[in-house]
């Protein structure tokens, strides 16, 4: 996690120091202050790709990878950057979410992959993404926000040992920034003219768009899928993609390539994987560590390769769990206490189900902003020693102080008689007669809902699907 690092030093060093300049934008052609020369871009870029890949990790699976890459890559290097270092990858990320790193590093989810139903839909989000690139958005967007946020204050201090740098990196993945609501305009359009180069139909894109908003609905808040909270809803935009595609003249030849897409995200691991430790009914349960502990109501969540971390809902205190290298919660509380800006209240030995721990508060004074405190657990489980960390600034501690530490004493082993998820992946089978979505979901054993099933397929739920459709289900591993 050391990239995530090098870059939230680099924005926080540029903002500061202002290594400025006047560019010419390549895609809109219009003047614009670039903060950054094009190999620093890349640079900045670059990093994160391990960074995502520590903390997220990729999809296992080189053929996928490599069918994502053809396509990406094909409308990168037709577009007005061919040159840039361009990469594609899909990540191992149930939630449905692409975004763009600086420089041409590209991510998609497996969880957008799923609720898409044609290679043409696959090459809108890449259009999209690659469109941040080339019209700079991602650059603008790293160069200016980052510093002024908690998780990155958190990192700059927190720094010494890998293990709470990992966390550090989960934190700035989950406060990443929004692009604007213009520039989520003309990403679209972009996207559209992109794809289009390519002969793909561009009549399938704003079906991604409405699967959006289905996910939006089902979810009743305005949380909604990842992909709208870094990429805001510009408004109408399931309308204007329509609008763009009802102006090509001709669809002749243009492709959609359903079957090819389907045939490609077949068996793919749907929703997240149970083994790696999961959010259930108040609780994050761990089946292959066993331990388990208590998450606020309200607050964000995120599962990562490296870390889990909680985030309250206005991002004013954070908590985070991560392995440490540490043999004893004794040494791993020394360790974190010889951090430069750290001062340590007095350590508490404690028992969490049985597990032995060490707890205590801190104060820590980063470089730059405010003062911050918290409250860290040092606890043995499984052979493992695990650090348990939440903290907000010195102002939020009073309100939010009490919630941190009762979510870290919560720590335990789980039950004996624990009862943990299983593994689902994604199943494309053809409809042997007309069938509804509900009967589709039915059939799956409990392994998907009807509304679930319905956005996967790209219908509402009311729909019977006709006899000789490949469809997306559901299935257990
Ligand atoms: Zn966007």
């Amino acid at each position: 996690m050391r990239g995530v690092m090098s870059v939230i030093a680099a924005s926080v060093l540029m903002g500061s120091a202002g290594v400025m300049g006047c560019a010419t934008n390549p895609v809109t052609g219009q003047s614009q202050l670039s903060l950054v020369s094009e190999s620093q871009e890349i640079e900045m870029g670059r990093s994160q790709v391990p960074a995502v890949q520590q903390s997220m990790g990729f999809v296992a699976d080189p053929a996928l990878q490599s069918y994502v890459s053809t396509i990406g890559m094909k409308m990168a290097r037709a577009s007005e950057r061919p040159q840039l270092p361009w990469e594609f990858h899909v990540v191992d990320d149930p939630m449905v979410n692409a975004f763009a790193a600086p420089g041409g590093f590209i991510f998609v989810t497996r969880g957008i992959l799923a609720v898409m139903n044609s290679e043409a839909e696959l090459a809108g989000v890449l259009g999209h993404e690659i469109a941040h690139v080339t019209a700079k958005h991602s650059v603008a967007q790293m160069s200016t926000g980052l510093g002024a946020q908690l998780g990155v204050l958190a990192a700059a201090i927190i720094s010494k040992s890998d293990a709470v740098a990992q966390g550090a990196g989960a934190v700035a993945t989950l406060f990443t920034l929004k692009y604007g609501r213009d520039q989520e305009t003309q990403a679209d359009q972009i996207g559209h003219r992109y794809a289009l180069t390519q002969r793909y139909d561009v009549r399938e894109i704003p079906k991604t768009f409405m699967t959006l908003e289905r996910i939006g609905a089902a979810s009743g808040s305005a949380s909604g899928p990842s992909f709208l909270a870094t990429h805001p809803d510009p408004g109408n935009r399931v309308a204007k993609t329509q609008a763009w595609a009802d102006t090509v003249s001709s669809y002749a030849g243009l492709m959609t390539d359903r079957d090819e897409f389907l045939t490609r995200i077949n068996g793919m691991l749907y929703g997240a994987d149970p083994a790696e430790g999961y959010f259930e009914n108040g609780r994050f349960l761990h089946p292959a560590l066993r331990f388990q502990f208590d998450v606020p109501s309200s607050w964000l969540t995120v599962n990562q390769k490296a870390a889990v971390v909680l985030g309250e809902p206005n991002g004013q205190a954070q908590i985070q769990l991560s392995g440490v290298q540490q043999s004893s919660p004794q040494a791993a509380m020394q360790a974190f206490q010889q951090q430069q800006g750290i001062q340590m209240g007095s350590a508490q030995n404690i028992s969490l189900g049985g597990s032995p721990g060490v707890i205590a508060e801190f104060t820590a004074t980063p470089q730059q902003g405010q003062q911050i405190r918290g409250q860290v657990l040092m606890v043995q489980h499984a052979g493992t020693v695990f650090q348990f960390v939440g903290y907000a600034t010195a102002q939020g501690w009073g309100s939010h102080g009490g919630t941190v530490s009762s979510v870290l004493r919560s720590f335990r082993p789980t039950a004996s008689n624990q009862v943990f998820q299983r593994a689902r992946a994604l199943r494309v089978v053809t409809l042997q007669r007309a069938t509804s979505i509900a009967t589709l979901a039915q059939q799956s054993g409990g392994a998907i809902e009807t509304q679930a099933l319905a956005i996967l397929n790209g219908v509402d739920g009311n729909v019977t699907l006709p006899a000789g459709r490949r469809v997306k289900t559901v299935g257990y591993r």
